[in-house]
């Protein structure tokens, strides 16, 4: 069971597990906007319900970044390859580092992009200019957004819905 975090102006931060979602309660840090009725977390002094949805005091997004994952980069780019601009499913698509790391390039947001599987291996250890073709957007560093984070799964609680809005929801 997973709870979703809100910020103190109700906006969506991200998805955490019950640990952490009680030690949040305990301390004082947030309140439980709703409760999975039917489970409790219990020890011999208190008795808990575990909240679907949290909402912290204290705004606290500003030091966020967005994960460096495969995921995050087909996300940024649209599930769309970078090359030919087809697009695909997670599972279809491919990482492809810009500069090849054979040649000096490095793992990181701005030499990353989405490829399809054609694509990348027609690209293989070459550079754009010696491969005659250009990105459909440089790759960048995404700034924290909620979307990115955010992934939803068949058990998740129906009324996050309201605190998500649809364009951050995004069937895992
Ligand atoms: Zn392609």
């Amino acid at each position: 069971m997973r709870t979703l975090l809100l910020d103190s102006s109700f906006s969506p931060v991200e998805v955490i597990d019950w640990k952490r979602a009680i030690i949040l309660l305990l301390t004082g840090r947030a309140e439980a906007i709703d409760n999975y009725e039917d489970i409790s977390i219990r020890s011999p002094r208190l008795s808990l319900q575990l909240p679907k949805t949290l909402r912290l005091f204290n705004l606290h997004r500003s030091a966020r970044t967005v994960k460096f994952s495969r995921f995050n980069i087909i996300f940024r780019d649209n599930f769309e390859c970078q090359y030919c601009g087809r697009g695909g499913s997670v599972k279809d698509l491919t990482i492809d580092h810009v500069i090849p790391v054979s040649r000096g390039g490095q793992n990181t947001w701005e030499n990353v992009v989405t490829a399809c599987g054609p694509c990348n291996s027609k690209k293989g250890n070459r550079l754009l200019r010696e491969m005659g073709v250009k990105l459909k957007r440089n790759p960048y560093k995404p700034k924290w957004t909620p979307q990115i984070v955010i992934k939803m799964r068949e058990n998740d609680p129906s009324e996050w819905q309201n605190w998500l809005p649809k364009k951050y929801r995004l069937v895992a």
